[in-house]
């Protein structure tokens, strides 16, 4: 630390190990530190912990949190003991050990932070114990939790408002959840309706990609995305609880890692789920929205949907865990009519009054606008939360602009084959009519003597399924939950049957099935094996403390030093993430990883499939070559490596390889390392 006065910025770097501020986080810090009330609403993944942590460093005396998330409480506080904070949680997860701990640091005024699970305050004794423990600020993490109309309710932190009544100490409240019906309700309840110092932050996420794709195979669909994205930790949500077992055994069959969650499963196995998702480093999770809030896991690198979300909103929501340490992340929502179906019947048949069905259809609708999109997702996506407009680039159809067609004609005799068949068919019936195919129960109707018998043959059944769809998505026909799904006809669709408004629809979902996308990676192909080696070392020692990897460090940090290579401590210490504790503790043992003094096995997928095989013992001794010659004999080279699959094809090669060695890695790599590989490979 420089100079007596630690100032914000200090902190930032020497106890956190970033660099830059992310937005509105300085402005934030500063006007807690100063002791204003504050209501921050930054999104999800914008750094709402730090905003009150920074403060509670900079400010004399105890800062209390409250939190409801018993998991998260204990990973935040072992991450700040990491950086060297005097931190500590009293949750009823405590052992009596761990309480009678917490008591004594109370006493002895050596707590910085102190983290409380809002049932805490319930109990008695608490206000008197906080109020002997010099308490210099209150923040309350998830405030949303506070009001009583939406679906995280906690009746325990109503008892917050009179906390800091009775501490008189300022008050920081964080939530991501921005509507404004929420907001007067923490102004209410927290602040005694006296406005505090607001942070409104954009809602925009721009590391993570979007991407909606209409439901063709969506087993497939999944398999091939998840696949594509093997060791990266993502989660699949489904629509009904059976799914996620069937779409999970589906996952591991095809050799990845997942596991079922749902609201359905014993608590202990669930927990258990969670435990798995926060520490391991790969794994998938199918699970129902009741996978929800309690996950706070920064490096989820995927999220895909099965089925089709029940509004903007929880799509918001659920795509919305991916990448909330910045770093890309990507998406899949897959669609199809039974969803939308699925999805209206489910409105209508809910026990909801009038008005709010109505509201429930329109957020549906506002979904559905997304997924048939014909430009920018992310653009539709923010209009709607009313955010400025932001740059994207980075959703499936920037990326690839849709062709559309004009689907007026098409829509026109969609709409009058419902109505000459008295809206009461679903779009198979309607099918028939339209390509003039006469089915039992299209000669039993008479349909076959209409006069739109057979006007729609220029198009086939598949594109009529599309065309449908995207109706439905336009919201221009709805099921009938009172005729057995039949379609209506809705008021949107008259202007168009009266032929005053034309309809433009997108060809591309009705011919293409999904849109190969290619993995992100994180790093380039170069430094990939020293990141998963750095991975391999990092889930070691989290696994030794039974914490989650990034509570070591994130992965920007492991990028970081993938990419820069250190060689030295001093180099070491200038890569973001690694403060000064964590240098100390962590720093050597991760330039062994880097400069090559220990052999490390990385957790590579190639070395994986030569696991106990002698093809693998040659493997990791190639790797251990690599990482000596890194920078060359001397240590003064550029630093170089294989890719992990060029060395598990050189470790299959066996003795005598020679030449085909040299061809293997091209003359730059051979330079380098084509001695030691081919006296390896002898001895092998
Ligand atoms: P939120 O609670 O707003 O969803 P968190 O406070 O959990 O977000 O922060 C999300 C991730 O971003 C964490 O891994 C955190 O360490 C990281 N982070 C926070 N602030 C910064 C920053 N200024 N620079 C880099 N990473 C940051
Ligand atoms: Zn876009």
């Amino acid at each position: 630390m420089d100079g007596a006065h630690p100032t914000a910025r200090s902190l930032l770097s020497d106890i956190f190990g970033f660099d830059a501020f992310r937005p509105l986080q300085e402005e934030i810090v500063a006007s807690v530190t100063r002791g204003e009330d504050v209501l921050a609403i930054l999104p999800t993944g914008g750094g709402k912990s730090l905003c009150y942590q920074l403060p509670a460093l900079l400010r004399p005396g105890l800062t209390v949190v409250i939190s409801p998330l018993i998991a998260l409480m204990r990973d935040q506080v072992r991450a700040l003991r990491e950086a060297g904070v005097a931190a500590a949680a009293l949750t009823s997860g405590n052992t009596q050990d761990e309480t009678d701990a917490v008591y004594a640091g109370l006493a002895q005024g050596s707590l910085k932070v102190l983290y409380m699970a809002p049932e805490r305050l319930a109990t008695g004794g608490t206000d008197r114990l906080l109020a002997q423990a010099g308490v210099t600020l209150l923040a309350v993490d998830e405030a949303h939790c506070v009001s009583q109309w939406g679906h995280d309710f906690r009746p325990d932190y109503l008892r917050i408002g009179a906390l800091r009544r009775a501490l008189d100490v300022p008050l920081a409240a964080f939530t991501a959840t921005a509507d404004s019906e929420t907001r007067a309700e923490i102004t209410a309840r927290l602040f005694d309706g006296a406005a505090p110092c607001t942070f409104l932050g954009g809602f925009d996420r721009p590391n993570i990609h979007l991407a909606f794709a209409p439901k063709s195979k969506p087993r497939e669909q999944i398999l091939t995305f998840a696949s594509a994205r093997k060791d990266q930790s993502g989660i699949v949500y489904c629509g009904t609880r059976a799914k996620t077992e069937t779409l999970a055994k589906a996952l591991n069959d095809h050799g990845l890692q997942a596991a079922a969650y749902h609201a359905g499963m014993e608590p202990d196995t669930r927990r258990e789920v969670e435990r798995r998702f926060q520490t391991e480093d790969g794994l998938i999770v199918v699970a129902t929205v009741a996978f929800g809030m309690g996950i706070d896991k920064p490096d989820i690198r995927w999220v895909a949907h099965a089925d089709l979300p029940k509004s903007i909103e929880a799509y918001y929501q659920e795509v919305g865990r991916a990448g909330r340490d910045g770093e890309p992340a990507e998406t899949l929502t897959l669609y199809g009519a039974d969803d939308i179906r699925f999805r209206r019947m489910q409105i209508d048949e809910s026990p909801s009054p009038p008005e709010r069905r109505l509201a429930d259809h329109g957020r549906l609708n506002a979904l559905l606008g997304l997924a048939e999109a014909q430009d920018c997702r992310r653009r539709k996506l923010l209009a709607y939360f009313e955010d400025d407009e932001a740059a994207c680039g980075n959703c499936d159809l920037c990326a690839a602009p849709p062709e559309t067609f004009d689907g007026t004609e098409a829509v026109m005799k969609a709409l009058s084959a419902i109505l000459r068949t008295g809206e009461s068919f679903g779009v198979g019936h309607l099918t028939d009519v339209l390509t003039g195919t006469r089915t039992e129960k299209v000669s039993a109707r008479g349909h076959d003597r209409l006069p739109t018998f057979g006007v729609g043959q220029d198009i086939d059944r598949r594109e009529w399924a599309a065309i449908f769809r995207q109706m439905m998505g336009h919201d221009l026909v709805r099921p009938d939950p009172e005729r057995h799904g039949g379609l209506r006809m809705t008021q949107a669709a008259r202007p168009i049957l009266k032929g005053e408004q034309t309809i433009s629809l997108r060809r591309d979902t009705i011919t293409s099935g999904t849109r190969r996308s290619a993995p992100k990676a994180l790093v380039s192909d170069e430094d990939a094996p020293l990141l998963s080696a750095l991975k391999a070392r990092r889930r070691a020692l989290a696994e030794a403390q039974r914490a989650p990897a990034y509570v070591i460090f994130p992965d920007r940090t492991l990028i970081e030093m993938a990419e820069k290579r250190p060689a030295t401590l001093d180099q070491m210490s200038h890569i973001s993430g690694v403060g000064a504790k964590k240098l100390e503790r962590y720093g050597q043992t991760f330039l062994e990883v880097i400069n090559g003094d220990a052999a490390e096995v990385p957790d590579h997928p190639a070395r994986r499939k030569l696991a106990g095989r002698a093809a693998g013992e040659v493997y990791d001794r190639l790797l251990a070559a690599q990482a000596r010659l890194n920078r060359g004999a001397d240590g003064t080279g550029k630093p170089m490596s294989c890719s992990a699959s060029l060395l598990a094809r050189i470790a299959a090669l066996g003795p005598g390889a020679g030449e085909q060695l040299d061809r293997l890695l091209g003359d730059r790599l051979a330079e380098r390392f084509g001695t030691a590989f081919a006296e390896i490979l002898e001895d092998g």
